[in-house]
């Protein structure tokens, strides 16, 4: 199980926005943290910088112990932006298959457990279609059921039940819960809703922004559910 480990963290972008300022976080192995936070408090841009996409100004990120070089190994990110995440000449099938080429899985193997994934976020019916045939709920299913089937060490979620209906998010994040039950991940998920955070989270982040400074709150604990 990976340990994470936030350190100082501080980002401005190029025309001077202040993302992040002076942020630290600790995620034990297999801990599930949401993190929550008014819109442009940094939530995307944290993620960003544990998914080694962006190198923060200031500051760490640091896995098992060592500070990340680029982006992790055994790494899942499930953006917020769908229309970005699917490989649109592939099958809705092979998307979910494709990594697990890593997983050293045959042909065969990797297209069974795609669809069983498929299956799971009910989308099995669409596993022979591309994505640009599915509407943008289902095409964000179907990154979370590449995600999952994965079973990364490290799963990073941006909103990631965003697009979709009430009922489906309850079945998703009950979904979530179940394939994280004993598989070791560590999960950090930023979403907008709270009740959400406190549902699927050991623990609940709670980033806030001030107008031209941004700062971490300390992490405030929650009863689990
Ligand atoms: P949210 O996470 O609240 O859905 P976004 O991450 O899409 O929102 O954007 C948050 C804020 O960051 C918005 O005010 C948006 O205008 C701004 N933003 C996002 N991307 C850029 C960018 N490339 N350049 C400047 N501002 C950006
Ligand atoms: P959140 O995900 O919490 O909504 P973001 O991390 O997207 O916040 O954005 C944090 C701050 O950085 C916001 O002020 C946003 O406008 C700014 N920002 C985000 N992306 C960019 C970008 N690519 N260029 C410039 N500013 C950005």
């Amino acid at each position: 199980m990976v340990m994470l480990e936030v350190r100082e963290l501080g980002h401005a972008y190029p025309d001077g926005h202040v993302a992040l300022h002076d942020l630290s976080l600790k995620v034990a192995g297999g801990e599930l943290v949401s993190i929550v936070g008014p819109s442009g408090c940094g939530k995307s841009t944290l993620l960003r910088c544990v998914a080694g996409l962006l190198r923060p100004v200031r500051g760490q990120v640091v896995l098992d112990g060592a500070p990340i070089v680029g982006v992790p190994d055994n790494l899942a990110v499930v953006f917020q932006d769908y229309s970005r995440s699917l490989y649109p000449w592939l099958s809705v099938r092979d998307n979910v298959a494709l990594p697990l080429r890593r997983r050293g899985m045959g042909r065969a193997e990797r297209r069974t457990v795609a669809v069983e994934a498929l299956e799971s976020v009910g989308l099995a019916s669409a596993a022979g279609k591309h994505p640009w045939q599915l509407s943008g709920g289902m095409q964000q299913r179907v990154a979370i059921a590449r995600a999952l089937a994965y079973r990364p060490a490290l799963l990073l979620m941006d909103e990631p039940f965003g697009s979709v209906d009430a009922q489906t998010r309850e079945d998703l994040e009950d979904l979530l819960l179940r394939v994280r039950g004993g598989s070791g991940m560590t999960i950090l998920l930023v979403t907008h809703d709270i009740d959400e955070s406190v549902y699927v989270g050991d623990r609940v982040v709670v980033l806030s922004a001030a107008p031209g400074s941004v700062k971490a709150d300390l992490p405030v604990e929650l009863p689990a559910p």
